[in-house]
């Protein structure tokens, strides 16, 4: 397989370690702002387009306040994603405000803060009037499901009528006109219906069903469309030979149809979000991890200091990340290993039977593309510990932007502290 570019070196990774002992996470700023223009520019043509950035995806505020720079808003899910939003400064229609399954306070901090709420689901309309009273704000969105599969062309690429999530055809009517009748003056329509989609077609795709969708809800409920959400969903290669998305293409894919439904039938004012969140991040972020252990036996197995508590993907999902061993880029690779983690879980391997140079004990090694969906769906099995963020910055130097978390913390939510006072000294 052909390699993957690294934006850092072994030297510099050398140099890093000294300070911060690894496993770490490493975010590069230049990639992030780099990309964050591309994304403006890809959607400029549309007047108060905004990307929403999943919160989710990467929640470190150091994070948010760079994409802030752009422009950029934020989609939050719970009341801990709100919190750091309004901390890093968002305020009102700067977050959305996109869960399911909602617990009372979430609405109810979400509102309080002027976020712009995202129903999930009709039944939400009585559920959040019971929680805010009978005033409700101006602006609302509602999420669409259309069931049944979602195809593009002939491929099939995801299942939405098996997803949890959203509203049917029906509901959103519904939805509309019992809002319009509570107050609610703008409305938004939001969908997500494949995920990490590695083609320019999907929002295209995804934005012509919205987009007819919105014309219909305008004429038959005499509603103000102010903004149609395309969510996430964008995805990125993370194979070295999948052709990478180009968000320049999908913005003008984009473009064509809002021409075509939106701008056709008088609608030229609808404003387009996105949420992505793996586009934003992913690239832009890697685990440094070192060789401890090698072992021998019925397979080659490859020990390093980072386990699935660190980055589950390959564990969850059997994703595949690319992995570098720095120092011997364009080495052959000619030995096969899995890759593992130290849970006793035999999933934690980070790859299995990879094809990689030789590696020896104290090698580094890059694991790609976990900007997004790495460190937060962290966890903390066998009482493994997460490791801290760093931010290499466009001036070189690196800054971190999480501590590792210490034993303290494992310990801190026990009441019975006292017993491991014993043990400070182990
Ligand atoms: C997860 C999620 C996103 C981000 O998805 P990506 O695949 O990371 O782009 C955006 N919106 C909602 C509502 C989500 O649940």
């Amino acid at each position: 397989m052909s390699e993957k570019n690294t934006f850092v070196t072994k030297e510099q990774i050398e140099e890093i370690a000294k300070t911060y002992p690894t496993p770490f996470y490493l975010y590069d700023e230049k990639g992030i702002r780099d990309n964050a223009k591309k994304v403006n520019e890809a959607f400029a043509w549309n007047h108060g387009f905004r990307e929403y950035f999943a919160v989710k995806a990467t929640p470190n505020p150091f994070i948010l306040k760079i994409l802030k720079e752009y422009g950029c808003g934020v989609d939050c899910a719970s009341i801990a994603e709100l919190k750091m939003a309004a901390a890093c400064g968002f305020k009102g229609d700067e977050i959305m405000f996109s869960s399911n399954d909602t617990p009372r306070e979430d609405y109810a901090y979400a509102h309080k803060i002027g976020a712009i709420i995202n129903l999930d689901d009709i039944t939400h309309i009585d559920y959040l009037e019971s929680i805010i009273g009978p005033e409700f704000p101006e602006v609302m969105s509602c999420r669409y499901n259309p069931g049944g599969v979602f195809k593009m062309g002939n491929d099939i690429m995801d299942n939405p009528g098996d997803a949890k999530y959203g509203m049917t055809h029906e509901q959103m009517i519904e939805a509309f006109t019992r809002l319009k009748e509570k107050g609610v003056k703008k409305f938004g329509i939001h969908a997500f219906l494949a995920s990490n989609t590695v083609t320019n077609d999907y929002y295209p795709t995804l934005a012509a069903q919205l987009f007819e969708l919105a014309v219909e809800l305008k004429d038959k409920c005499g509603v103000d469309i102010a903004f149609i959400n395309l969510s996430g969903g964008v995805g990125v290669a993370y194979k070295p030979d999948q052709p990478s998305n180009d968000i320049g293409v999908i913005g003008d894919g984009v473009r064509k149809k809002y021409e075509e439904v939106l701008v056709k039938a008088g609608m030229g004012d609808v404003k387009i979000c996105t949420e992505m969140g793996r586009f934003m991040l992913a690239p832009y972020g890697v685990v440094v991890t070192k060789v401890i252990h090698e072992k021998h036996i019925y397979k080659e197995y490859i020990g390093v200091d980072a386990c699935a508590v660190n980055l589950i993907r390959p564990a969850m999902y059997g994703a595949y990340h690319h992995i570098t061993v720095l120092g011997k880029e364009g080495a052959p690779e000619d030995h096969t290993y899995d890759v593992t983690g130290s849970l006793c879980e035999n999933s934690d391997k980070f790859a299995v039977d990879r094809k990689l140079p030789e590696i020896e004990i104290g090698d580094y090694l890059v694991i790609h593309d976990a900007g997004a969906h790495g460190y937060s769906m962290g966890y903390n099995y066998n009482g493994k510990l997460k490791c801290a963020e760093l931010l290499l910055k466009e001036d070189g130097s690196v800054q971190m932007i999480r501590r590792a978390e210490t034993l303290d913390d494992y310990f801190a939510t026990f009441d019975f502290c006292d017993i491991l006072k014993d043990h400070e000294d182990l």
